[in-house]
């Protein structure tokens, strides 16, 4: 019997571990803040790479195909429990502004 109780990596939608100062305090955002991208990779899994403002546009572009689209097309954001509507234009905005806590200055 290989039937073990392996589990299946449900998606974590939890933020413990995740919420520090930035969070609480977004107005304390600074670029160079990093934290794990919880975009689903093409395993299912979550990606996890490390990544922030700056680098937000080429991870995405790079791992999770978000390039080359027209400026106009709608992505579901897949990004942990988002599920939000973006156009491609505003998509690295999007990421920036919901997910990295990034203020619009
Ligand atoms: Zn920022
Ligand atoms: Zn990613
Ligand atoms: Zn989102």
């Amino acid at each position: 019997m290989d039937h073990q109780n392996v589990p299946i990596n449900p998606p974590s939608c939890s933020l413990l571990g995740a919420v520090g100062d930035t969070y609480t305090n977004p107005q304390n955002h600074i670029c160079s803040f990093c934290r794990p991208c919880r975009y689903p990779s093409s395993h299912g899994e979550l990606c996890g790479e490390i990544i922030n403002c700056n680098t937000v546009a080429t991870h995405f572009g790079e791992w999770h195909g978000i390039v080359d689209l027209p400026r106009n097309v709608r992505i579901i954001c897949q990004w942990c429990g988002c599920l939000k509507q973006i156009s491609r234009h505003n998509f690295v905005r999007h990421v920036r502004e919901k997910h990295l806590c990034h203020q619009r200055s």
